[in-house]
């Protein structure tokens, strides 16, 4: 039974929608497409973290090796904190569990995640305009109509086309996001344009706590394959006046976020000095952070029609503040989570179905939503002079552990046991 040869269309083809076909070709969903508006697949900013909760998952579907060759290697530990003023050490996070985290540059994993999908799935230049639900006997259910003026039929459309959806907007979700009150600056820097001292600090994953502001920095890639490189993310808050809230980003001026750390310790002086270097035009990444609340019910059905609908995953139904690390895993999650209901379902009842998954997934995402939240005030810090005393790795490593040991697929088996058909399932 399941929804194996139903016409499933992902909208989006970021990390969220590329986990899912991933997913969905490893669950032995047949008949599926995905759909990105750009004309090529791409990724904005440098760095992303992926933790073992979701690793688990990319190495059942044989991405270890592929990920591995093009992460940073040997990471001494988890996170490792420092004051943003002298540079004092303040603390460190032990790796979780294993696998553990792989830091790559989002380009790279984006590689990974095409590695095993066949061409004839991918549909590039394909901006979805419209969700058209027919009512004609004998027709599909749904008619997705691209702007480009191409059309396409499908029984199951999954929404992985960001925070700012189409696909939720077309289902009649009219809430705005909400601004967190930080933007983040992104950019990489190459370790040769950093003093030795600091690039051998800027090696492991360093967080410069200061006052409600951090700069993060993530080793991406490695010496080996000629990739490695600090991807440099930093949190500041900044009031939105001065926006353009339509495109929450922008190409900004260094000095832009210099102004936020002139007074911070040297290592931080180097990378400010080493984004320079690396920037022919002075200028990097700048963001404006935005979150949902977490949205009451992720899918629509088709009325009159029990085998098909609508459902949203990855930012579009789950976003969370990056401070834990974990939109993009929550979407690898919540990609095998969905492939494997669809296939594996043992009716063809899909709102039953569609229920199941929201019922599983939603308790862990809103929590990783609202920890995410609070992991943002802890990262940065309200009262500069008593950080040292009151700042606590391990306090900040127990609030982050439910995250990374949980195994999504351990919990499918567990949950899906009586809905679930397993016998030809490779989970
Ligand atoms: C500063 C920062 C750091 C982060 N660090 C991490 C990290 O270390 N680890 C982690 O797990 N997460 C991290 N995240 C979160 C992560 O980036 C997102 O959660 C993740 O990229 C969401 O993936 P997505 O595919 O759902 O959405 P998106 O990445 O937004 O992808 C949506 C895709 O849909 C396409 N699209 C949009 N509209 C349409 C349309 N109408 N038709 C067709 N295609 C469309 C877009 O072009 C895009 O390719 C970070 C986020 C930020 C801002």
């Amino acid at each position: 039974m399941g929804f194996e040869d139903k016409r499933i269309a992902i909208i989006g083809g970021g990390l969220g929608g590329m986990s899912f076909l991933n997913a969905a070709l490893y669950a032995g969903l047949k008949n599926i497409q995905l759909y990105e508006q750009a004309p090529q697949f791409a990724e904005v900013g440098a760095g992303v973290n992926i933790t073992s909760n979701a690793n688990r998952v990319l190495d059942a579907f044989g991405l270890q090796e592929s990920m591995t060759r093009k992460s940073s290697r040997k990471l001494p530990c988890y996170m490792e904190y420092h004051n943003y003023k002298n540079g004092e050490y303040l603390g460190h996070i032990e790796e979780f569990s294993q696998p553990p985290a792989r830091l790559l540059h989002r380009a790279h994993l984006l590689d990974s995640l095409k590695e095993r999908v066949p061409e004839s799935c991918l549909n590039l230049g394909k901006h979805l305009a419209s969700i058209e639900r027919n009512t004609d006997a004998g027709a599909a259910p749904y008619t997705l109509k691209f702007q480009d003026g191409s059309t396409t039929e499908a029984d199951i459309v999954i929404g992985c086309d960001g925070i700012k959806s189409n696909v939720r907007r077309d289902m009649g979700l009219a809430d705005s996001p909400n601004y967190s009150g930080q933007v983040v600056y992104r950019g990489f820097v190459d370790y040769k344009d950093l003093p030795e001292e600091t690039a051998q600090l800027l090696r492991k994953t360093v967080n410069f706590r200061g006052p409600q502001r951090h700069v993060l920095i993530l080793p991406i890639g490695n010496q080996e394959t000629g990739t490695d490189r600090a991807a440099i993310i930093g949190f500041m808050s900044e009031t939105l006046d001065s926006w353009d809230s339509e495109s929450w980003m922008s190409r900004s001026e260094i000095s832009s976020l210099h102004e936020h750390v002139r007074d911070w310790c040297p290592q931080v002086q180097d990378i400010i000095e080493g984004l320079r270097k690396g920037s022919p035009d002075g200028r990097m990444l700048k963001q404006a952070l935005y979150v949902r609340d977490p949205l009451d019910k992720w899918y629509e059905m088709k009325s009159g029609q029990k085998d098909s609908g609508i459902i949203l995953l990855g930012d579009s139904a789950h976003s969370t503040l990056p401070h834990q690390g974990q939109g993009t895993c929550m979407a690898i999650e919540s990609g095998i989570a969905l492939a494997t209901i669809l296939r594996h379902w043992k009716n063809d009842d899909l709102e039953s179905a569609f229920q199941f998954y929201q019922n599983l997934r939603k308790p862990r995402t809103d929590r990783v939503t609202q920890t995410s939240f609070e992991a943002g005030k802890l990262a940065s810090s309200d009262s500069p002079d008593e950080m040292n005393n009151t700042f606590n790795p391990d306090a900040l490593s127990e609030r982050m552990k439910w995250i990374m040991e949980y195994n999504v697929l351990e919990d499918l088996r567990a949950k899906g046991a009586d809905v679930l058909d397993f016998h030809d399932s490779r989970l």
